[in-house]
């Protein structure tokens, strides 16, 4: 599979302020130079795939093109069992223009009303694209209970509402460290580490004709 080196230039496809502090965060350690979309100057492209790792894939090809760089992107949501799976890849879509999370947690809590299954989960797909057109793709999942009322601000999205399995904070309580050494972000981030990152600290090979 192709590979990232240390000290290689990434965009990141995204315009979330908290997915690019998770996602910087987590590559911190691995040396490559993070660029976020709106240092680019990149538009977000309609994400119009029907699953996460079509639209994750969607957004790392149209920001590769654009800026020539390989790109990360992240296609991510909050899933509740009682409603099917909903709102899944509409999680941005329900908190609307204005970007009202505490509109779509309520919304949540109203059409979850009356459902005895608490059971949720966060998906990410993240997807590492070159301007040639290569792709790679991940998945990563978390599972959890949805809590209401809504418990801390230190994330982002549904984290409030969201407490995952064998602990008792929500996300939005939680030390984002933790958040972001077990997330499903983390979880999908750690399968494209293994798979497309060289190891920081080894040289980069000679490149044909050097
Ligand atoms: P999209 O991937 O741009 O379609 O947006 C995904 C949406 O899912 C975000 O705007 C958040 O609302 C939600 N989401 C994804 N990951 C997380 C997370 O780690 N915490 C809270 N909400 C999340």
């Amino acid at each position: 599979m192709r590979r990232l080196y240390p000290g290689e230039r990434l965009a990141l496809a995204t315009h979330n302020p908290g997915k690019v502090r998770e996602l910087a965060a987590m590559l911190r350690p691995h040396g490559v130079e993070v660029l976020p979309a709106g240092t680019l100057g990149l538009l977000e492209p309609e994400e119009n795939a029907p699953d996460f790792v079509g639209n994750a894939r969607l957004k790392a090809l149209a920001a590769a093109q654009a800026s020539g760089l390989p790109a990360l992107a992240d296609d991510s949501g909050f899933s509740a069992a009682a409603l099917g799976g909903a709102p899944g890849v509409l999680s941005a879509r329900w908190a609307g223009p204005d970007k009202d999370f505490a509109a779509a947690m309520e919304r949540v809590r109203r059409e979850m009303a009356g459902h005895a299954d608490r059971r949720a989960w966060f998906t990410c797909a993240l997807s590492l694209a070159w301007p040639d057109g290569t792709t790679a793709t991940f998945l990563g999942r978390v599972e959890g209970t949805v809590a209401w009322p809504p418990r801390g601000d230190r994330g982002f999205g549904y984290d409030p509402i969201f407490v995952p399995l064998e602990t008792s904070a929500t996300y939005g309580e939680m030390d984002p460290a933790l958040k972001h050494a077990t997330s499903h972000r983390a979880r999908a981030m750690a399968q494209l580490l293994l798979s497309c990152f060289e190891p920081a600290g080894l040289p980069e090979p000679p490149r044909e004709g050097e």
